[in-house]
């Protein structure tokens, strides 16, 4: 949240009225399907879980983030929601929250505000970086996965950084 403000309030240089963005965690919106007058943006991001059963760690770099941002009035509106995995040693294991680290988070809302650039501000796209994001080189575990359950992990998951 304090990384987005932060962020945010970078949009609106220029200008002299400042426009808020506020941040909502909603898991109830749902990737590839943004409501009426909102854009999305989603993106896999580097996270850990831990399994609440077996206290077993993993990593990924496909942990999924959605984004759905609208701009109405002066004031602009961001809901995110990260997409779980559960463990895939236990069985009837609980999804379990991602864990991002700071730098992740950093990178992955310098992203998020590159989009709301291009999609309210008409600024244009940055260049696209010339390399691809080393992938961790393990198999992805689709069963374990809700977003490849929802069938939104495949496709996006071999992008480059953006
Ligand atoms: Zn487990
Ligand atoms: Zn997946």
């Amino acid at each position: 949240m304090r990384i987005f403000q932060a962020k945010a309030a970078k949009l609106n240089l220029g200008d002299s009225w400042r426009l808020p963005w506020r941040l909502e965690f909603d898991d109830s919106i749902v990737p590839t399907k943004p409501s009426f007058g909102w854009e999305e943006y989603k993106k896999g991001a580097f996270a850990r879980f831990s399994c609440s059963k077996c206290r077993r760690c993993w990593s990924t770099s496909r942990a999924m983030v959605v984004f759905h941002m609208r701009l109405l009035g002066r004031q602009g509106t961001v809901k995110v929601r990260h997409l779980r995995q559960n463990c895939k040693e236990c069985s009837d294991a609980p999804m379990e929250e991602a864990r991002f680290s700071p730098a992740d988070i950093n990178v992955l809302l310098d992203h998020l505000m590159e989009k709301i650039g291009v999609e309210f501000y008409d600024a244009m796209p940055a260049k696209k970086e010339h390399f691809k994001r080393k992938l961790d080189g393990r198999p992805h575990e689709e069963s374990h996965c809700e977003a490849c359950k929802q069938g939104v992990c495949r496709g996006w998951a071999y992008d480059s950084l953006r």
